[in-house]
């Protein structure tokens, strides 16, 4: 079952990035080919009745299966960044971090008007990186469909925050 895989396969970090954080570091999956395919194929199962348009995934870990998902489903696949990275205009949205804030930007024109979109991460914690992710989307016209992630961390509720955008929020692993 690709759960145990996937939970087989990450490894708990203690104290990274700061002391008292336990953080699942996703890179042994990615050492592992078959499972990378079969991430993605049940990545795509999932969303298979979503009908979307477009997927964007989040720098930097939600490039990984972001990508591949999108090609798997025959989608274009929009990065959205963290401040300063992408060449062309940008608009931006800043949210709060534990201590501080940060940004992401997009493309200006990374989506057509009502192009329906999967926002897809590595990991959800407590959503705010992807309720940023959502709010640039639906300036950008676009809808947030539904919600893909290799993992969430459940006790954290992110799930709960991006009912404003979409229910459909989509994981492998808990
Ligand atoms: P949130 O905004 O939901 O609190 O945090 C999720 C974001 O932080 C994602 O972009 C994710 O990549 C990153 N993140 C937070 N904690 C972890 C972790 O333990 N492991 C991994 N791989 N990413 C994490």
């Amino acid at each position: 079952m690709i759960e145990s895989r996937i939970k087989a396969a990450v490894r708990d970090v203690a104290d990274f990035p700061t002391p008292g954080i336990i953080f699942k570091d996703i890179t042994p999956i990615l050492k592992d080919a078959a499972l990378c395919t079969d991430i993605t194929a049940a990545l795509a199962t999932q969303v298979a009745a979503l009908q979307i348009d477009v997927v964007a995934g989040i720098e930097s870990r939600g490039f990984l299966f972001g990508l591949a998902l999108a090609n798997y489903l025959g989608v274009p696949f929009v990065p959205v960044r963290k401040a300063g990275k992408l060449p062309y205009k940008t608009v931006r949205q800043e949210y709060a971090l534990e201590y501080g804030t940060a940004t992401l930007e997009v493309h200006e024109d990374a989506f057509s008007s009502g192009q329906r979109v999967l926002v897809h991460d590595d990991l959800l914690a407590t959503g705010g990186t992807v309720l940023a992710a959502s709010a640039l989307i639906s300036r950008l016209g676009a809808s947030v469909t539904g919600y893909s992630f290799i993992i969430s961390l459940d006790f954290l509720n992110g799930r709960q925050r991006l009912s404003p955008f979409s229910n459909a929020v989509h994981t492998l692993a808990g």
